[in-house]
């Protein structure tokens, strides 16, 4: 889910943003509790809104706002309203500028069928060229959002069974969807047919629950069954769960940067454990690019576990060196000059007794501008350390996302304009390393049907048109 707006304002962080987390369930007790639930598990993928949708056969009833679940369903009579054995829920990732109730999900509309809620996570090549032929035909957007076109291709299908107008709409969209879509008595899941986000299958005492990650299955006590697979369409309802299959892709395109960055490292993606392919490309990251050092600490939270790879590899201790406060408030204004380090402050505190004098290899996960590393080894220097290696769990990201991860523009991608050893240099480090796309490839079970396009140019699709143009420019520039 995305929206064009949000593209241009371009990557602010120093690690990529991603977009949403879907979860569903069919058939359950006091669903909209559990979607509740499942909205904790995968709020590391989205914290600008939260919202569920409910139905209780009869009727579907959406509530959503601004900020983390825990904000938006504060209040436990919220989720006590949405009743209905059916939920969806949706998070949302934040850009600045652009964070606004109406892109808020589930999209709830009315249509010629009735009610229907949809939630989405991944973004559309092509919804620029939808969108202005839509408009050129009078149709009128609520949204900014990718996402409230396939509901307008729904609503322009033939009319019939929900899960045909589905497909009917999905046969215009090219790019990366998982899409849940809820009606009054039926709740329909779909992965495009290149595979490019994860969705699992699951089950809570013969409830089918469908979720971004399988971490949020855990948080509800349902057992995990399996992914569900590129261009397969789950149809729940009252006749149980029936499967279908969206026209053939001629290849796979799963994210690599779920293993790397995004999935929390106790879901299985793509069919393996996060945490497993994330420790091991930090024990190739240790064989490509060793290091005499004392200790290896990762950049917290997401990076710890690739540093933990390296450290089994190298020999070298692994200690928590860097210390993560979760506490700091999204809104937070800082005061003017040193705003950014301030927050880097805010957010990591290096621990002297662990770093002082000591040759330290700090393990992160990938690099987008380098700012905030920039500031860390500064940080790690100033606390003492002799001397600071970074080692970077991912190879150079030197071309921009159209697929729903938040590295929109070239020019704030610092390995699309810098070699290594020129961000070495900029973010004052003793020696970098990055792992090789041959070592990443090497490391997951099935590398053909990978995305790697943010790291090697390669698109799995055509890029999108507009914007699509002047980034595609750029980054060929960037080559
Ligand atoms: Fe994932 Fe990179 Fe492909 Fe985007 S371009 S889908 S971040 S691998």
């Amino acid at each position: 889910m995305n929206s064009s707006r949000q593209r241009q304002t371009g990557c602010k962080s120093d690690r990529p943003r991603h977009y949403c987390g879907l979860f569903g369930v069919y058939g359950a007790d006091r669903a909209a509790e559990l979607a509740h639930l499942g909205l904790y598990a995968l709020q590391h993928r989205g914290q600008e809104s939260a919202g569920i949708s409910a139905a209780d056969g009869q009727r579907i009833l959406t509530h959503k706002g601004m900020g983390l679940a825990s904000t938006v369903f504060a209040d436990p009579a919220i989720v006590a309203r949405l009743r209905g054995h059916t939920a969806i829920a949706h998070n949302r990732y934040s850009t600045t500028g652009s964070s606004s109730i109406m892109n808020a999900q589930p999209l709830a509309i009315e249509f010629k069928c009735g009610q229907l809620a949809a939630a989405h996570n991944g973004n559309i090549v092509n919804a620029d060229a939808l969108r202005g032929a839509m408009e050129a035909d009078g149709s009128i957007f609520q949204t900014s959002s990718d996402s409230e076109i396939v509901l307008h291709l729904i609503a322009r299908a033939a009319y019939g069974p929900l899960p045909d107008m589905i497909a009917e709409a999905l046969a215009l969209v090219r790019g990366a969807y998982c899409l849940l879509f809820l009606a009054k008595d039926q709740l329909v899941a779909v992965r495009d047919p290149m595979g490019f986000r994860p969705l699992c299958l699951g089950s809570l005492k013969g409830a089918p629950v469908v979720a971004s990650e399988s971490c949020a299955l855990d948080i509800v006590g349902a057992e995990h069954v399996r992914g569900v697979e590129p261009g397969e369409m789950l149809i729940l309802d009252s006749h149980g769960t029936a499967s279908r299959r969206l026209p053939e892709s001629p290849r796979r395109a799963m994210c690599i940067f779920e293993y790397i960055y995004i999935a929390r490292p106790d879901s299985r993606i793509f069919g393996q454990m996060a945490d497993k392919i994330r420790r091991q490309f930090g024990r190739r990251l240790a064989e490509e690019h060793p290091a005499r050092a004392d200790i290896v600490i990762g950049v917290p939270d997401s990076a710890n576990t690739a540093a933990l790879g390296y450290s089994e590899a190298s020999y070298i201790r692994f200690e928590i060196g860097l210390i993560r406060s979760h506490y700091v408030g999204r809104t937070f204004i800082a005061p003017e000059q040193s705003e950014r380090d301030l927050k880097v402050h805010l957010k990591f505190n290096p621990v002297t007794g662990v770093v002082k004098n000591r040759r330290v290899v700090v393990v992160e996960d990938s690099i987008v501008r380098g700012t905030t590393l920039k500031q860390l080894v500064r940080m790690i220097r100033g606390a003492g350390a002799a001397e600071v290696h970074v080692r970077v769990g991912s190879p150079p990201i030197r071309f921009p996302c159209f697929y729903g991860v938040d590295m929109s523009t070239c020019k704030e991608l610092i390995a699309s304009s810098h070699t290594v050893e020129q961000i070495r240099d900029h973010i004052g480090a003793d020696s970098l390393g990055y792992l090789s796309v041959e070592g990443m490839l090497k490391t997951v079970p099935f590398p053909k049907d990978m995305c790697t396009a943010c790291f090697t140019g390669e698109y799995p699709t055509e890029v999108p048109v507009a914007f699509e143009k002047e980034q595609f420019d750029a980054a060929r520039k960037c080559r």
